[in-house]
C-alpha cells in the first residue's frame, strides 16, 4: 500500500476548516455587467493548493468550471514576455499600479501607455502584442499555454463570450485609445475578439492552483513536467501581480497576504508562494473592489496558518516546504 501522503492528510485538514467556516460567509454580490455571470449558483465555494512535487489538496466546489476573466491576464502577459521580449513588452504596457478602476479609459500620461498589464487597458494591448506577433493562431496558442499551465485541455464559455462581446462597450473605446496611440497595429476588433475568448475561458479551482504551481515551479507544470513560461516572464509576472494583482485593494492584500495574486470578477482568485504552492480559491460573491469575499479571506486564513507572507520572517513561510515535510507547519 502507498505511504499515507502527510502534504495532503494536514493541508486537508487545513483547508476542510477554512471551508467550514466560510461557508457561512455570504456578504458581496454577482458580478451582473451581463447576465451570464449573475445566473452563476452564488454558493458555490471550491478551494485547491497545489505543490511543486505535483500533490494537489482540494475541497467543495474545487472541480466546477466558472470563466476565469481577469485572472488569464498575468498568464497571458508571461506569454507576451515570452513571445516578444522583455524590451518590446515594456514598450507597449507597464508595469505602475494606476490607482484608478480597473476598466478605466486611460494611458498613463508618462508613457502614453498602459499602466499595467492587470487593468483591462494593459490586458488588451497584451491581446494587440499577442495578435501582432502570432496572427490568427493568436487564441488558440494562448489557450493551449493557459492549458499547459493548467495541465489539461481548456474551453470556452461561448454564452460569456457572445455576452462580453456584444457588450463590452468600454473595452471597446480601450482598444480604439491603444490602436491611436500606436501600442500595436492590428485590426481592433480582432484584439477585442481575442480579449473577450481570454476572458470567457473555464476553469476550476484546481486548474487555477495548478496553473500557480506553475509560476511558483518557476514556469514548469510539475506534474506533466512541460515548460510553459520561462524563467524571467515568472519573474516579472509575479512581481506584477504583487503590485497590481487585485484591483483597487492591491495594497492592502499585499500587507495582509503577503502574495503575488490575480482575482476577477468570475469569483476566482490565483495566489503563488514562490517556489512552494499555488492556491486556486472560487466563490462568486464580489466585494466592492471586485474581489472575491471568501476567496480573499480564504488565501488569508491560509497565508496567516502557514505562515505564507513573503516577507514574514518570524514564521517558517519562507520555507514552507521544507518544514512541512519534515513535521506540522499549521498554526492551527
Ligand atoms: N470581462 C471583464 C472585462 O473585461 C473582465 C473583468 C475582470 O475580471 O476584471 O471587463
Amino acid at each position: 500500500m502507498a505511504e499515507p501522503n502527510p502534504f495532503s492528510a494536514e493541508l486537508d485538514n487545513l483547508i476542510a476548516a477554512l471551508h467550514g467556516e466560510l461557508k457561512a460567509n455570504t456578504a458581496g454580490e454577482l458580478a451582473s455587467y451581463i447576465p451570464e455571470l449573475a445566473k452563476v449558483p452564488a454558493d458555490l465555494f471550491g478551494i485547491a493548493v497545489a505543490d511543486p512535487r505535483g500533490r494537489v489538496s482540494s475541497l467543495g466546489d474545487a472541480a466546477h468550471e466558472f470563466t476565469i476573466q481577469s485572472v488569464a491576464k498575468p498568464f497571458a502577459f508571461a506569454m507576451l514576455l515570452d513571445t516578444i521580449g522583455r524590451d518590446a513588452t515594456y514598450r507597449s504596457v507597464g508595469v505602475q499600479p494606476s490607482g484608478d478602476p480597473f476598466n478605466a479609459i486611460e494611458l498613463d500620461p508618462r508613457t502614453n501607455r498602459p499602466f499595467n498589464p492587470m487593468v483591462n487597458a494593459g490586458a488588451i494591448a497584451v491581446c494587440g502584442r499577442l495578435l501582432q506577433a502570432l496572427g490568427p493562431s493568436a487564441f488558440d496558442r494562448l489557450k493551449a499555454k493557459l492549458g499547459d499551465a493548467a495541465g489539461r485541455p481548456l474551453d470556452i464559455d461561448e454564452a460569456v463570450f457572445r455576452s462580453e462581446n456584444e457588450t463590452g462597450h468600454r473595452n471597446r473605446a480601450i482598444g480604439h485609445l491603444l490602436r491611436a496611440a500606436g501600442v500595436f497595429d492590428v485590426d481592433v476588433e480582432a484584439v477585442l475578439d481575442l480579449y473577450f475568448r481570454q476572458c470567457s475561458i473555464k476553469v476550476t479551482a484546481i486548474d487555477l492552483a495548478m496553473m500557480g504551481v506553475t509560476l511558483a515551479n518557476v514556469g514548469t507544470n510539475p506534474v506533466t513536467g512541460r515548460e510553459v513560461f520561462g524563467v524571467d516572464p515568472v519573474r516579472d509576472t509575479l512581481s506584477v501581480m504583487f503590485t497590481c494583482g487585485m484591483y483597487n485593494a492591491a495594497g492592502e492584500w499585499s500587507c495582509r497576504v503577503g502574495l503575488p495574486a490575480k482575482s476577477g470578477v468570475g469569483g476566482g482568485i490565483v495566489a503563488v508562494v514562490n517556489r512552494q504552492l499555488g492556491i486556486g480559491v472560487f466563490s462568486p460573491r464580489l466585494d466592492e473592489a471586485g474581489n472575491s469575499v471568501r476567496g480573499q479571506l480564504c488565501c488569508i486564513g491560509l497565508a496567516e496558518d502557514l505562515g505564507l507572507h513573503a516577507f514574514d520572517s518570524t514564521n517558517p513561510g519562507s520555507n514552507f516546504l521544507r518544514a512541512w515535510d519534515h513535521g506540522s507547519n499549521s498554526r492551527r
